[in-house]
């Protein structure tokens, strides 16, 4: 028929013909034990979270995943996405109106202000005194109840000088930033670079073509670009530079796929802490060296998804974590959506895993301690 001689042209590799990678989407057929895990063994601290840019002001969906966090025994979740000034109020008001003891907020630098979006002249981060100012709108904002200072991805590769350079993130103009941010004890936590596969050419090679393809503004490969270890270095001189700041490298410091190099960074800094958020998919990959790495380093990796995911996610998370399941998915999403691979489980021991899901955050986080313990008197009996 006709419609069938159609779609049987546009790759669809029927009866062995040519295939587009975008439909490959093979089924497996091993059988294999499969371990299912509800819900998390202790509770859980989720330190990277996103409840302004997932759910914006929308009251029903927080309602919804609050409920979601009960199910799965997350006690508490950082939202990154806070912000600074009369936003962070707002961000405050939408997550502690009802639930003051689930959530505790990080703030954010505000490198623009009211400059033009694409005229970085403008920028307030340009202005005398920005570091000065800042300083005082994070005291502020710490009295308000800030817990942590979130840098998104854009702080190295998006943010630009006047002359049209990207920012760098160890200038010495924000110095007086992370040194008041050790002085208030709250942590940075900084997303820097990107999976290693986006700073190569989106060719044949590229072990992420398939979403590279299809998001081709989530490549930084090219001259316009600084490269991976550029800036992992400068993201480097600026954690050895601030030795009483606690930092916090998100998504394993963005290394994953090279756990021997973010070894090398944990034994240098003293002061830098990591988690996994959106990243099972590498360390699931590799869960012989993930587990030695996350016992190696247990007191100082912490529990993050980069949710609100639906819950489907988040059980993947407790079975990557909690079993020796193998081949599983890391996502809900088909096909997967970082890299078209399964994953096998690193079975932690209970006191690691305790370590990891909420111990070392009550540490590290200011306002966790608290609102943890409240949740376990209040889910004793669970
Ligand atoms: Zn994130």
């Amino acid at each position: 028929m006709a419609a069938e001689t159609a779609e049987s042209n546009e790759l669809d590799g029927r009866n062995g013909g040519d295939l587009s990678l975008h439909r490959y989407n093979p089924k497996s057929q091993l059988k294999t034990k499969v371990t299912e895990v509800s819900r998390a063994a202790f509770p859980v601290v989720d330190v990277h979270t996103h409840f302004f840019y997932r759910l914006r002001m929308n009251r029903e969906a927080l309602e919804d995943f609050v409920a979601a966090m009960d199910c799965n025994r997350i006690a508490l979740c950082v939202s990154l996405d806070g912000k600074l000034g009369s936003q962070f109020q707002e961000q405050k008001e939408f997550l502690w109106k009802t639930h003051r003891d689930r959530f505790v907020l990080y703030a954010n630098v505000d490198w623009r202000c009211d400059g033009a979006t694409d005229d970085p002249s403008t920028w307030a981060c340009h202005r005398p005194g920005f570091a000065e100012r800042t300083v005082e709108q994070l005291r502020e904002a710490v009295k308000q109840g800030a817990s942590g200072l979130k840098l998104f991805k854009r702080f190295g590769l998006g943010h630009r000088n006047p002359d049209g350079s990207l920012v760098k993130i160890d200038d010495p103009r924000w110095d007086p930033i992370w040194a008041a941010c050790g002085e208030l004890q709250i942590p940075i936590i900084i997303h820097t670079a990107d999976p290693a596969a986006f700073f190569d050419p989106v060719d044949e090679r590229n072990e992420r073509w398939e979403e590279l393809s299809r998001h081709p503004d989530w490549s930084f490969h090219g001259e316009e670009f600084p490269s991976r270890e550029e800036l992992f270095e400068a993201r480097n001189r600026m954690i050895g530079k601030h030795p009483k700041t606690q930092f916090i490298g998100a998504h394993i410091a963005n290394s994953p796929e090279d756990l021997a190099l973010v070894s090398e960074w944990m034994e240098r800094y003293p002061n830098l802490w990591l988690e996994p958020a959106s990243r099972i998919n590498e360390l699931g990959r590799q869960p012989r060296a993930a587990r030695e790495f996350l016992i190696r380093y247990q007191d100082r990796i912490l529990f993050g998804t980069d949710g609100p995911w639906p819950k489907k996610r988040l059980k993947y998370y407790w079975r990557f974590f909690e079993t020796n399941d193998e081949a599983f998915p890391y996502s809900e999403k088909e096909p997967p959506p970082q890299g078209l691979w399964q994953i096998d489980g690193v079975d932690l021991p209970p006191q690691v895993l305790r370590k990891l899901y909420y111990e070392n955050a009550t540490k590290l986080i200011p306002g966790v301690r608290e609102r943890v313990e409240a949740f376990a008197a209040q889910h004793s009996s669970d």
